[in-house]
């Protein structure tokens, strides 16, 4: 724990984060960069571009800062993010030139008003957050490695097949290089996978959710290409693997990670709800489920634009007439004069969570959301709004940081 000194120093600064925070996110990430080049592969170069992971560490700062006389209550945020170190690589030893950075940056953009002793105090503060999380990344790493089938770092998968699901989404089945096991997952995990990205000259991991039940052969991933729009440059790596990554291409591949998982410990209804790509997490969820032959009653709620980007509705509708317990509800934006009402979607507009019945909707379940964070704001204030407690709404954001929402 730190000295009241220190955690004093400390929270003084929370006024200047609230207004530099990004300032000095920003400086300190290019000092990095060009004096450590080297982590330029580790740390994904589209955040960076679009300010998102500048954004998402100035908070990050901010909010230890803020809870410094009690740092345990970031724990559930830190074991995220330390999931997600472990899925990109990051060791012990790179914590050493993070805080080299940090404090340099810290000293450049206040200038006199950082002195000698606000900085011995962040060095202390961050050498605090930097052993927690290396203590929990530590042990992730070990768990990661000794269960049947895992490994520790990057293992080498094959493409065996590659299925496209939607207009803007394909799927790729990975089996290991090596011709060994598969390791077992928690539905809802994502791996990270690193490709050559000619653009930028350089390695780039992504994470990405697997789209299937654990149990198989295979691990499979389903992505979606990100397009260029107005303001918005085409997607690095989806773009790779859309266009360069074929069956038969090999690609690295970090071991499941994550804390977005289906609780199997409970008997509770079960609310999967999802825009765009972000069903992939469920599909795994909901596989796993039916394959289980669970007595849960599930509810499978998905919005998206139309039909041509409606990934998986063949296979969630098989489903939902295999299983009795499985009542979907899909919501079209704008449909296209080829999608068929009642068969492909069920409403236009956007999903409303307080547009449904509490029948429909089902009391006392746990409620999985996942798009992106306009959707998930608007669906977890609804299900605030409703009165569903908090350890039972689950969230995954498919962006940079986890100290927002
Ligand atoms: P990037 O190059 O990283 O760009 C990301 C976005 O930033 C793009 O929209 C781009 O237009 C924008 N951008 C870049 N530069 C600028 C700029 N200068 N100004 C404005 N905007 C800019 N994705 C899936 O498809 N399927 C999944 O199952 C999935 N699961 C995920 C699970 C987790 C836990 C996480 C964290 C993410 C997941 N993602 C998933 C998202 C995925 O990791 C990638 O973020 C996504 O594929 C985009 O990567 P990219 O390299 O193509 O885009």
């Amino acid at each position: 724990m730190l000295d009241t000194t220190t955690r004093n120093l400390v929270k003084a600064t929370v006024p200047v984060l609230k207004e530099h925070g990004v300032t000095l996110t920003r400086h300190f990430y290019a000092r990095m960069f060009a004096h450590n080049p080297e982590l330029k592969p580790i740390f994904n170069q589209g955040n960076q571009q679009s300010g998102s992971q500048q954004q998402a560490l100035a908070m990050a700062v901010l909010a230890y800062a803020e809870h410094i006389d009690s740092p345990m209550v970031l724990l559930p945020v830190l074991t995220l993010v330390a999931n997600k170190h472990v899925s990109l690589g990051i060791r012990a030893e790179h914590y050493p030139i993070v805080g080299k950075h940090l404090l340099a940056s810290i000293k450049e953009v206040l200038g006199n008003a950082a002195s000698d002793e606000l900085l011995q105090a962040w060095a202390a503060a961050y050498g605090q957050l930097a052993d927690v999380l290396i203590a929990q990344e530590t042990a992730i790493y070990a768990k990661a490695a000794t269960i049947p089938g895992g490994w520790t770092g990057w293992r080498s998968f094959v493409v065996s097949k590659k299925i496209v699901e939607s207009d803007e989404i394909s799927s790729f089945y990975l089996k290991p290089a090596d011709g060994g096991a598969v390791p077992d997952y928690q539905p809802g995990q994502y791996i990270s996978v690193k490709v050559f990205v000619p653009e930028l000259g350089i390695m780039q991991p992504r994470q990405y959710s697997l789209s299937c039940s654990p149990g198989q052969e295979y691990l499979r991933i389903s992505v979606k290409r990100e397009a260029e729009m107005p303001g918005k440059p085409a997607g690095l790596v989806s773009n790779v693997l859309h266009r360069d990554v074929q069956q038969g291409a090999m690609l690295d591949v970090a071991p499941p990670m994550g804390n977005y998982v289906l609780h199997e410990d409970r008997d509770t209804p079960v609310v999967l709800i999802s825009a765009g790509v972000g069903v992939t997490p469920k599909l795994a969820m909901l596989e796993h489920l039916l394959k289980q032959n669970t007595p849960r009653q599930i509810r499978f709620l998905h919005a998206c634009r139309h039909g041509g980007v409606h990934a998986f509705k063949q296979q969630v509708r098989e489903w939902s007439q295999q299983f009795a317990q499985v009542k979907t509800m899909t919501y079209y934006e704008v449909p296209r004069a080829e999608d068929q009402v009642a068969i492909d979607y069920d409403q236009q507009g956007r999903l409303n969570l307080q547009d449904l019945s509490s029948d429909f909707l089902l009391a006392d379940a746990d409620y999985y959301v996942c798009g992106p964070r306009a959707f998930m704001q608007a669906q977890i204030t609804s299900l605030r709004d409703m009165g569903i407690a908090s350890d039972r709404i689950h969230k995954e954001a498919f962006g940079s940081g986890g100290f927002a929402h």
